[in-house]
Formats: structure tokens, C-alpha cells, sequence
């Protein structure tokens, strides 16, 4: 028997005889020349498992890269604990490591089990690639103990993860992660003992995926989405990074050999443990899982039968939709979403959007509702559903394949920007991927539905809200009017451009002595001699000073009546100068404007919209995308202060663990829950034209008011360091302060539900 080492290891068990399992025990024999207790549950894997060990050991020899003597010797340390003794059979063990399948409940059960029956002297070591070691190490306290008893510290400091990479015999490399609870001596003596097995040894702290899967999976999953968008064929992309960056596979050739299902486990690890958008997985993934293909193991995956589908070129008509109508069960309306697509992309295939490429892969997958992310299968089959605080009822299953692929190109794009200044640059991006008047049909708009027009409001909020303010106005306060009310001819002149961000547009109803009540309107229109003359200012306006084109609501002195004009920037007499210092919002552009005697043709007006109603059809829509927007806005601080409280210790406890930040926590985020699931609501049914104004107004005033009081609550959190904007809370905080006051103040929206419950109006006398 080996003699105590540094790692003190003087017997290791190893729970699992898969590829994992036995790969550990192979260097562990061989290498450290460490007697090896094996177990499973199933007699049949061990069989299997020493059958590859003696299968190994035999090339080794052949290969001369060991002796015979040496073979036999490491084959001999390794004794079997039989699946009817249980891991009562690894009682005396120095060192145990679990190396079963990546799954929370069943690793927490297993250490659970190792905490009663192991020698509370032995380290636990997980082979886990992803897991958190935290919540594994959690499970080890015994019963009747604390996290904070010596009983209870002493148990949870003795788990490690110590994540080897397949093949073990071959690959250099051993992760080592400690938990928040791992001991030094632990750590010490896991790193000891995998150098001792011949590895390399670099240390991780315990984040989803740790180093390892969290730079390596995303990378996948990316290429992923490239071949699902059609960017290259599965060779290219291989073919790119093999050739270009000199790795030795292509990332879709290397998650065919670390198996797709594994792939996604991981991705989804990624997704759930951090709650950033950036890693969710890949539709294309998803789906395959969902096929049962998981890649090299069971000969289907990137590189087999499915070759042909994949690695044709993405354009329309191919093989991708065929197999899409022809597998399509799902019942998602293909040649409307062709049709959207065919619509971005114009007659240029090549210069389709991301929406259309997305909306388009969605038709292609063929299915609607998406792999259920956090459901434990059990043994038994059934299903426990787990609960995903992120998305605490479950809004992303309400939402059709479409709209997710709309949402997270929205996010996608959003992501880029920082929040920080007002950047031109934005809305001809936003427009290139088709986020500007998205629920127009034609004019080079998406046509999307209003549900999406929430959903892209929702990720540019979650930046900074003047970023979406800038796109509500866009296209909800000058493309829809010029869509509603407008000429065919003004619908060409501007649309397209206005789509494209080529042109910015802003809204002019707002005046200095009339805000809350516009039916004070001063500002006039007068008809004269080949068109109309204009007088009077708003102010307050988002977009003026940088607008090209300002819808301008006057009251026309021929009959007393609101309308619409678009004036243009350069016209004599229009003026429109920045407010400067502002508060908040401050990446939006706001300005007063100045009309003195402004001249314009008859075609500057819009004839279709006549009185206060006009005006109010633009604000219904801005503000039920401001419904959605806010609660971006209220998610991206829950992130943050959640990230901060985990992280910020004070009186030796992180701040997450006192029960007053979790109530702030909690109460955010039943508040975005329930926030996002009514303005979902409301979008279903404005789809349907069913949605009155007031539910509207509802759905504004509740949103915009909790996502002003529960930032505002989580900024607390921060402590001194809401004063900087490294956290983005404060700033948000500014924003919402606005945005609980444009479009209606929070108090006008009570009163405009007042009077629908009472038919009493309380605004005057
Ligand atoms: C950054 C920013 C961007 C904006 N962008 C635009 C834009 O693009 N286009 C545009 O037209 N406007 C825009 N606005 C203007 C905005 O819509 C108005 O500020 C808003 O409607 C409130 O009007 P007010 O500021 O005149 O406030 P007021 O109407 O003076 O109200 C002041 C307070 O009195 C309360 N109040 C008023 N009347 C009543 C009543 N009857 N009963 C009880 N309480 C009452 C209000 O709730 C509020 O709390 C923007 C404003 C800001 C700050």
C-alpha cells in the first residue's frame, strides 16, 4: 500500500465507472499508485469499465509507454466495491470522487450520503464540469447541524471539485474549484493529489461552468447559433477555426465528441446560475437534444445523417424549410413568417436581418414551445419542475418561437451599447436588425407582433431607458402616425428611411404651460396660401435636436381641431435647441422647439387623424411599450443587486444572506413576474384588437411605478456604492423617475382608470 503524501490520499474511492469514473481511476492507479476502491450502481458499467482499463493499460504497454510489470501492478490496486454494499464500502476511504451524471438533485443526494457514511476526516471531490460546489458542498451538513455550527463548517470545508477532462489518460488538465466553504487543507491536498496523477493543476472560483466551460461552452454555442443564422455552413465554421486559429477541431466537430446533451446541460447552467442573457442556448442545440442526438455517442449529431440539412447554405427555399414544413408539428404559421422574413430581407437574400434570420430559423426548427429549462427528470420519469428565480412563472414559455428569436437579437443588439452617453450610432444599428417601427407591414418594417414590440422594448430598457425612449419615439410617436394617418405618398418618403435610422424623427405635444392636460394646446396652425403657417413651442422633446423629422399637433384655427404636420429640420423659422444638464436619460437627445411662422405645403399635413385622438393613439402604443420597457430596466438592477449581495460580505456573512436584502430581492422580482405577465396580457389582446386604453393605462402606471420604487429600494443595497455608476441601479433609478412621468404621469393614468371605475373624471372642476 502507497505511503501517506503530501495528499494523504492512502486509499481512493471512486464513485461512477463511466468514462469519467474509470479514467480517474486508471492515473490514479497508474500515475499516483494509489489503491482504488471503484463503485457503481450497476455491476454491468463497472464490467464494462475494467474491461476499457485493461483494454488501456495493454496499448500503454504495446506503445512502450509503460511496463508490463507496471500495467499489472496499477490493474491490481484497483478493487471493485460491488452495487449491493453501497457506499457503505467506501467508509474508510482518504479521498472520494463522485464522477456520476451532471445533475444538481442527484450529486446534492450523493454527498448527502457521503457525509453519513464516509470517515469525516476524507475530502469529497466532485468531477462535476459545471455544477456549483457550493451547493454540493451545502448538502454535506449533517442533519440537526447548521452552516454555521463546527459540525457543520467542518463537513462542508472538505468538498472540492476536481474536474478532469475526457479522455483522462490523455488530457493534461485538472480544474480545481473551491466552494465558499472549502478548507485550505483541502484545496491543498486535491491540488497535491492531482499532480500526483500527472496533471497540470489551475484553480477556479466556483461561477457557473468555472474557467473551463465557461469560456469553452459559450464558444460553441455560438458557432451554434452562427450555422442556426445561416452566417456559414458547418464545414466553414469548422474549417475557419481549424485553419485560422490553429485549433485542432472545429467547435461543432468538438461538441459532437463532448456530446450535445452535455453541451446543453452545461449552456444551461451557464444561463440559469448567472441569469445573463448572452448565454442562452442555442435554439439549433436545443432542438437536437430534443431529437435525441447527441453527437458522437450515439452517431447523430453535427457530423452524420443530419449533414445535409445543416451544412446547406442558409437561404430560403433550401432543404431547411422543406424538412421544416415536413417536420413541422408544431402548427407555427411557416408561410407568415417566410413572408416577414422575405419582408426584412427585401429582395436581397444577403442582406436579410438578424430578426428575419431568426424569425426565419424559428419557422425552419419547426416547433413552439422550448425545451423546459430546470426540470429535473427522475428516475420514475415524472417530471419536478424547479424553480428558476429568473423567471420565477415561467414567461419565456408563454412566448412563441418567434418572439424569443426577436428578443434575444434584441438583446443581442442592445448589449452593445453601455448606457453611458447619447450615441448616434444607435438607431441606424437598431434599424439594420429591423427594431425600428417593428409592427408596420411593409416600408422595409418587420411586421411583427405587438407582443414583440414589447419584448425588443424590454432588452433596449435594460441598457438604459433613454435608449429605448429614443426608439419609442421612433416608432411609436412618428412612424405610426405617418403610417396612420399619412398619405401613400409621406409613407414612402419617410418610412423606409425612418426605418432604417437613416432618418430620426421626434414628437412634438408637450408644451411649456400644457403637459398633463394637451387640450390647453397654444400652439396653432393657420391655413395661408399654398399650405399652412405654424407658431408657437413644445419642449421637453425627445430626439429635437438631432431630428430630421418633427411631427408637430397644433390646433388648426379653421375649425378648433388637433393635427398632425411633419415639418422638417432646415425649414425656416424651426428651431429646436438642446436642454442641457439633464438629469436623466441622459443618452437621449432632448430639446424644446420654436415655431416662428413656419411654412409648410399642404402635403405636410396628416390627413387621416383629427382632435386629441390622434395623438393618444401614438401614446397608447408608446406606453405599452414603456410598460415592458421598465421592467428591463427593474430586471438589469435585480441582477446587479443580486450579483452585489452575493459578493459583498459584511459581518462575515455575504449580504444575500440577511433576511432584509432578501425581502428587497424578492419583492423586485415578484413585481417584474407579475409585471411582465400582465403587459403580455395586454399585448396578446391589443394583437387581437382587443385592448382598450385604460388597460393600457394600467399596465404604464403599474409598471412604471414599481420599477421606480422597487430600483430604488435595490439601490439601497449598494450601500456607498450607489453613488457610483459601475452598478447602473442609480442611473436607472434616474431614468425611471422620467419614465414614470412621460407619457402620462403615473397620478393622470390613476385618474384615467378612476374614471372608468367610477364614469366620474377628476381632472377639473
Ligand atoms: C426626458 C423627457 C422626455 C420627454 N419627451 C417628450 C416627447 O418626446 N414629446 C412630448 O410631447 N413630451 C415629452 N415629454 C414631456 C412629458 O410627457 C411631460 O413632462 C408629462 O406629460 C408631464 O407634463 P408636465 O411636465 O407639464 O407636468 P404637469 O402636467 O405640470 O404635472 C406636474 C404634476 O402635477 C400632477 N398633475 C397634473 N394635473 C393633475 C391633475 N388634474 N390631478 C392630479 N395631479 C395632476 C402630475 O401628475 C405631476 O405630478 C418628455 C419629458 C421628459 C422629462
Amino acid at each position: 500500500m502507497a505511503q501517506a503524501i503530501a495528499h494523504g490520499v492512502k486509499t481512493l474511492g471512486v464513485l461512477g465507472a463511466g468514462q469519467m469514473g474509470l479514467g480517474i481511476a486508471y492515473v490514479a492507479a497508474l500515475r499516483a499508485k494509489v489503491p482504488v476502491l471503484l463503485h457503481d450502481r450497476s455491476d454491468e458499467q463497472i464490467a464494462k469499465g475494467l474491461k476499457l482499463m485493461d483494454k488501456l493499460l495493454a496499448k500503454d504497454v504495446a506503445k512502450g509507454k509503460i511496463q508490463e510489470i507496471e500495467a499489472k501492478e496499477a490493474r491490481d490496486r484497483v478493487t471493485v466495491i460491488e452495487s449491493a454494499r453501497g457506499l457503505v464500502g467506501l467508509r474508510d476511504v482518504d479521498m472520494v470522487v463522485e464522477a456520476v451524471s451532471e445533475n444538481l438533485a442527484l450529486k446534492q443526494s450523493i454527498f448527502t450520503s457521503f457525509s453519513r457514511e464516509l470517515k469525516p476526516e476524507s475530502i469529497l471531490a466532485t468531477n462535476t464540469s459545471s455544477i456549483s460546489i457550493t451547493k454540493i458542498a451545502a448538502a454535506t451538513i449533517p442533519e440537526g447541524e447548521t452552516s454555521a455550527s463546527e459540525l457543520g463548517k467542518a463537513s462542508a470545508s472538505r468538498v472540492v471539485g476536481l474536474h478532469f477532462f475526457n479522455p483522462v489518460p490523455v488530457m493534461k488538465l485538472v480544474e480545481i474549484i473551491s466552494a465558499l466553504q472549502t478548507s485550505t487543507e483541502t484545496l491543498d491536498r486535491a491540488r497535491s493529489f492531482a499532480v500526483a496523477c500527472g496533471k497540470e493543476v489551475t484553480t477556479s472560483q466556483d461561477v457557473p461552468g468555472f474557467v473551463s466551460n465557461a469560456l469553452l461552452m459559450p464558444f460553441i454555442n455560438e458557432a451554434i447559433m452562427w450555422l442556426e443564422k445561416g452566417v456559414a455552413t458547418r464545414d466553414d465554421i469548422d474549417k475557419t477555426l481549424r485553419l485560422g486559429m490553429n485549433h485542432p477541431m472545429g467547435p461543432l466537430q468538438l461538441a459532437d465528441f463532448i456530446g450535445l446533451d452535455t453541451c446543453l446541460a452545461i449552456q444551461q447552467t451557464l444561463y440559469q446560475g448567472t441569469g445573463d442573457s448572452k448565454y442562452r442556448p442555442s435554439v439549433l442545440l436545443e432542438r437536437m437534444v430534443d431529437a435525441q442526438w447527441y453527437g458522437k455517442k450515439n452517431g447523430k449529431g453535427f457530423y452524420d445523417e443530419i449533414k445535409c440539412m445543416f451544412n446547406a447554405p442558409y437561404t430560403l427555399g433550401t432543404e431547411v424549410l422543406r424538412s421544416a414544413r415536413a417536420g413541422s408539428e408544431a402548427g407555427l404559421q411557416l408561410p407568415r413568417i417566410v413572408g416577414l422574413a422575405s419582408a426584412i430581407a427585401g429582395s436581397k437574400k444577403n442582406s436579410m436581418s438578424f430578426v428575419a434570420r431568426s424569425v426565419l430559423f424559428a419557422a425552419a426548427s419547426g416547433c413552439r414551445s422550448r425545451a423546459a429549462f430546470g426540470q429535473v427528470r427522475h428516475a420514475s420519469g415524472s417530471q419536478r419542475v424547479t424553480y428558476k428565480w429568473e423567471d420565477p412563472l415561467d414567461f419565456e414559455g408563454c412566448l412563441t418561437e418567434d418572439e424569443i428569436a426577436i428578443r434575444s437579437t434584441s438583446r443581442h443588439e442592445s448589449s452593445k451599447h453601455k448606457g453611458q452617453r447619447f450615441d448616434a450610432s444607435i438607431l441606424p444599428e437598431m434599424g439594420a436588425v429591423g427594431l425600428l417601427g417593428p409592427t408596420i407591414q411593409g416600408y422595409g418594417c418587420a411586421g411583427v407582433s405587438n407582443v414583440a414590440y414589447g419584448l425588443i422594448a424590454r432588452e433596449i430598457e435594460r441598457v438604459d431607458s433613454g435608449y429605448r425612449s429614443t426608439a419609442s419615439v421612433q416608432s411609436s410617436l412618428v412612424m405610426h402616425p405617418i403610417y396612420t394617418f399619412g398619405t401613400e405618398a409621406q409613407k414612402q418618403k419617410y418610412l423606409p428611411a425612418l426605418a432604417k435610422g437613416e432618418l430620426i424623427g421626434c414628437f412634438g405635444l408637450t408644451e411649456p404651460n400644457h403637459g398633463s392636460d394637451p387640450a390647453g394646446m397654444e400652439t396653432v396652425a393657420e391655413e395661408v396660401d399654398g399650405g399652412f403657417v405654424l407658431n408657437g413651442s413644445k419642449t421637453w422633446i425627445t430626439n429635437a435636436p438631432v431630428a430630421d423629422v418633427f411631427i408637430i399637433w397644433a390646433r388648426c384655427k379653421w375649425d378648433g381641431k388637433v393635427r398632425g404636420f411633419i415639418l422638417e429640420k432646415g425649414m425656416q423659422g424651426l428651431s429646436a435647441p438642446r436642454i442641457a444638464n439633464k438629469l436623466a436619460l441622459r443618452v437621449s437627445t432632448t430639446g424644446s422647439i420654436f415655431m416662428d411662422s413656419v411654412k409648410v405645403s399642404h402635403d405636410a399635413l396628416l390627413p387621416g387623424g383629427k382632435g386629441l385622438g390622434a395623438p393618444f393613439s401614438c401614446l397608447n402604443s408608446a406606453r405599452f411599450g414603456i410598460s415592458f420597457g421598465v421592467m428591463g430596466a427593474l430586471e438589469d438592477c435585480l441582477h446587479n443587486a443580486h450579483t452585489y449581495a452575493q459578493e459583498r460580505i459584511q459581518f462575515d456573512r455575504p449580504l444575500a444572506s440577511f433576511q432584509l436584502v432578501q425581502k428587497k430581492l424578492v419583492e423586485a422580482q415578484t413585481e417584474i413576474a407579475l409585471g411582465l405577465h400582465a403587459s403580455l396580457r395586454v399585448g396578446r389582446l391589443k394583437d387581437e384588437d382587443k385592448a382598450a386604453p385604460e388597460m393600457i393605462s394600467m399596465v404604464k402606471r403599474n409598471n412604471c411605478g414599481k420599477a421606480l420604487l422597487h430600483a430604488r429600494t435595490l439601490l439601497d443595497i449598494l450601500g456607498g456604492n450607489a453613488c457610483s455608476d459601475e452598478y447602473h441601479i442609480g442611473r436607472h433609478v434616474a431614468n425611471l423617475q422620467v419614465t414614470n412621468t412621460y407619457e402620462g404621469t403615473y397620478d393622470i393614468h390613476t385618474l384615467i382608470l378612476g374614471k372608468a371605475m367610477t364614469g366620474i373624471q377628476a381632472f377639473a372642476n
